[in-house]
This record gives structure tokens, sequence and C-alpha cells, in this order.
């Protein structure tokens, strides 16, 4: 059987993938001049580029690369031409910005230099895992971000390339399941303020599955979410599983998942000590958080649930 796929839609997907070629490129580049691992380049990179597309006090990414630099950062607090692109009055005035290219200007628009000023300011302190991270606290001050930007980089790493964007479902779409939109209703299971996520109605122990590439960064009881599992994926949004009746054999903290993998068990854990349950009918509760670099917020995974599971249909249709 064909499948039609509209042009423009084919072109999309054409370009995105250009689009990881170069920046592997870019990567390969630094990381042979600098020694530092390419995978730790892509994780700060997109950790940044991520910042910025949630963020309204930063200007969007427009390069290949998406790291951000302030012009004062970049050409020095104290430099009178904030536009400067020569590497030596930058270094006068203490600015960040080196020319990564050899084209002997440090331009704040250039990828290469971008990246390059970047993984310089890193290399000061080494290029080993544990020097890269104290490098990435001074730089952020901000532990979670070093968490987060440290999780991607193992991502990348046990991949080896940048297209991890797919989707799936997070229970079987041969299962028996339904799912309504209630997120923000003021009714949940217990009384908390408001709905953060979706609820997967389901039977006892129906498979639970990863819904993207990521990390599990949070794996255990909670006197609320019974036993749950957290996901961090390469767009730092944190995606949440509650109410399960298990784990997945071996399923540690620190592991890398991919979307489909399976992870643990619909259940009705919750409101009690460990290990209580039936408290309320078996489902899976489904939260997606996003962190923008200062703060961490909720929003309606619904849309995306949707979306994923009429993809992984259209998928499976494909196939046959
Ligand atoms: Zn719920």
């Amino acid at each position: 059987m064909t499948t039609s796929i509209p042009i423009n839609k084919v072109h999309a997907q054409t370009e995105q993938t250009d689009v990881y070629a170069k920046r592997m490129e870019l990567y390969k580049k630094v990381e042979a001049v600098t020694h530092i691992p390419w995978f730790y380049l892509a994780a700060i990179d997109q950790y940044e580029r991520t910042v910025r597309a949630s963020r309204r006090d930063l200007p969007k990414a427009t390069g290949l690369t998406g790291i951000y630099f302030r012009e004062d950062q970049w050409s020095g607090a104290l430099n009178p031409n904030k536009k400067d692109e020569n590497p030596l009055s930058i270094q006068f005035f203490n600015g960040m910005g080196l020319d990564g290219n050899g084209d002997g200007k440090a331009s704040i628009t250039d990828d290469e230099d971008v990246l390059y000023t970047f993984a310089t300011n890193v290399l000061s302190y080494g290029t080993d895992h544990d020097n890269i991270k104290i490098a990435l606290w001074d730089y952020y001050k901000r532990d979670k971000t070093v968490g987060i930007i440290i999780g991607k980089a193992k991502i990348y790493h046990h991949f080896g390339h940048l297209n991890l964007d797919s989707h799936a479902f997070p229970v079987p779409l041969r299962s028996n399941y339904s799912y309504k939109n209630t997120w923000g209703d003021a009714r949940g299971w217990g009384g908390r303020r408001i709905h953060e996520g979706t609820d997967i109605f389901a039977n006892y122990g129906v498979p639970v599955r990863a819904t993207s590439y990521g990390i599990i960064e949070m794996k255990g009881w909670n006197r609320y979410g019974g036993w749950r599992i957290g996901i961090r994926d390469i767009n730092n949004n944190y995606h949440y599983f509650a109410h399960l009746s298990g784990f997945a054999k071996d399923l540690r903290v620190g592991q890398v998942v991919e979307p489909g993998m399976l992870i643990g068990g619909v259940g009705s854990s919750g409101y009690g000590p460990p290990g209580t349950s039936g408290k309320f009918p078996p489902h899976l509760h489904y939260g997606m958080y996003k962190d923008n670099g200062v703060t961490e917020w909720s929003y309606d995974p619904f849309p995306h649930l949707r979306l994923w599971e009429r993809q992984e249909r259209q998928n499976a249709k494909k196939k046959r």
C-alpha cells in the first residue's frame, strides 16, 4: 500500500535532517579543536535552544547553534563598542567572544565562533566529565540546569545521533483505554488544587511505555502519586507517570529510554503509605512539565497525547 504524504511535509522532514547533519558537523569540528566530546556540546546547544524557545525575554535562535550570549557578555561589560568583532579589543575588555573559524573576527552571529567560545570557556576547567560539570555549574549557577544538560549528553552519547524527536503513546493502542481532556479540572483524586495531567483509564497491569527519548530522572513512591516515574526528554520536558502497579524489571534512575520502551504497568497506587493501592479505579496519570532554565511549570499533555496516538496509528498502517 502506498501512502501519499504532502510534498511540503516531505520537504520539511528533509530540511530537518539536513539541520541535524550540519549541526553534527559543527559539533565534530569544535570537538576536534577543543577535545570536548561532541555529545556535551550537543547537550549544551540543545539546552540553550530549548530555553530560548520557551522564554519571552530571550531572542529566538536563528542560526545552527542555540547558544545565546548577550552582547555585553560577548564584547565585554565596559567595551564601548557592543558590536565589537575584534578578538583583541574584546579580550582587552574581558569579553568572552572568540574567533573559532579563523577568519580574524569574533562574530556573535557566527555558529562556529559562538560554539567555540562556549567550548573554550568549558575547556579552561578540563575535558573530563567532572570538570565539565563544574564548568557548567560556574556558568549557570543552577544544579537543575547542570543535571538536565548532563542527562542530555548521556542521551546523545547513547544513541550517537541528534534525531530524537519521535514519540509513542503511553499505553499500547491495541489495549482497552480511554481518556478525556481534564487538565485544570478542580477535581483530581484527593482534591489537589488543579489537575495537572491527563488520566488514561485502562485495566490493571496494562503496559506503560516511555513516550519520548529521554532519561529516567525519578523513580519511587509518593503519597499522592503512588509508584511513579519521571522522564526528562531532550526538549527540557519532564514526563510524569503516576499510580503505577509497579516498574519494569531493572529500570533505574539515570537510564536512557526511547519511545515505546516498557517502564511499568497501569495501577491504582497512591494515597497512603508505600504499597497502598485500590483507592480509585486503575489509571495512568500522565503529566508534562517544562523547564525554562529558571522555573518549571505544568502544561496540558492532552493535545500531545492525541498527536502521538494519531502518529502511532499512521505509522502502524504504513508498516502493514
Ligand atoms: Zn490524574
